[in-house]
């Protein structure tokens, strides 16, 4: 029998190793054979060489997919290419590699977008799919719909991820409609702690991640909805 197919450097293609990379990281190779290495380390960093797709969505002026070397700082590619936060309202969170990776908050705008930078910050580039958030957002509303968008994308085969993004998704959904309990706070708390790394591919980490984030950045918000009974931030915006 094989094995569950989530490491292909190890079985793969006919069950053999096989390299899997995607097209942005393959389209690199023939600009490498063409200008050669030293012209590509020119672009982003000692680490992190090279150009990233960034692709800018959310509560920007001018969304799109922007090619620019790794390490540029996130101020520039929110505000001198996505034209700053939309309607002139502040920045509240940015997810620097989709919702997988912990979100960044305002004292992090200058960060470099690149691999080892994000990482240093306790978050990830993955494949830079950059959202902005602008300070209207509702946190509890955000992360539920991340953890329906996991609660959809597990696909079953490890109990934790199946039954620990329902959950979480389920406990999210509560709080949001105004029906939450003061322990469930805790209860997210000690599901994400559980389920963490947990799965065999990344899918039930991210949920976790994306629960333990906002809780850690805006447990006010969380507080706020199961005192009030309500969504205060749909009033506030
Ligand atoms: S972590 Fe979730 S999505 Fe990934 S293999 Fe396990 S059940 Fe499937």
């Amino acid at each position: 029998m094989w094995p569950a197919p989530f490491y292909p450097t190890v079985y793969g293609l006919y069950g053999k190793p096989t390299v899997v990379n995607n097209v942005e990281t393959l389209s690199n190779i023939p600009h490498i054979l063409s200008h050669g290495v030293e012209w590509f380390r020119s672009f982003g960093t000692k680490t992190c060489p090279g150009m990233m797709l960034f692709s800018l969505s959310g509560d920007v002026n001018h969304p799109g997919v922007y090619e620019l070397p790794l390490g540029i700082p996130l101020r520039k590619l929110i505000y001198d290419h996505g034209g700053g936060i939309k309607n002139g309202r502040a920045l509240k969170a940015v997810y620097p590699g989709g919702p997988s990776q912990a979100f960044l908050v305002p004292r992090d705008i200058d960060v470099p977008m690149d691999f080892d930078s994000l990482k240093a910050v306790g978050s990830g580039l993955g494949s830079a799919g950059v959202i902005v958030l602008d300070d209207t957002n509702c946190m509890v509303e955000q992360t539920m719909k991340f953890c329906n968008f996991f609660e959809d994308e597990s696909c079953g085969q490890c109990p934790p991820c199946k039954m620990g993004t329902h959950y979480l998704h389920q406990i999210l959904e509560k709080i949001e409609a105004g029906h939450g309990k003061p322990e469930d706070l805790q209860t997210l708390q000690q599901l994400s702690g559980f389920v963490k790394g947990r799965g065999d591919c990344t899918v039930i980490t991210g949920a976790a991640v994306a629960v333990e984030c906002s809780l850690c950045h805006f447990p006010d918000e969380f507080e706020s909805h199961i005192k009030e009974h309500r969504c205060t931030m749909k009033v506030a915006s």
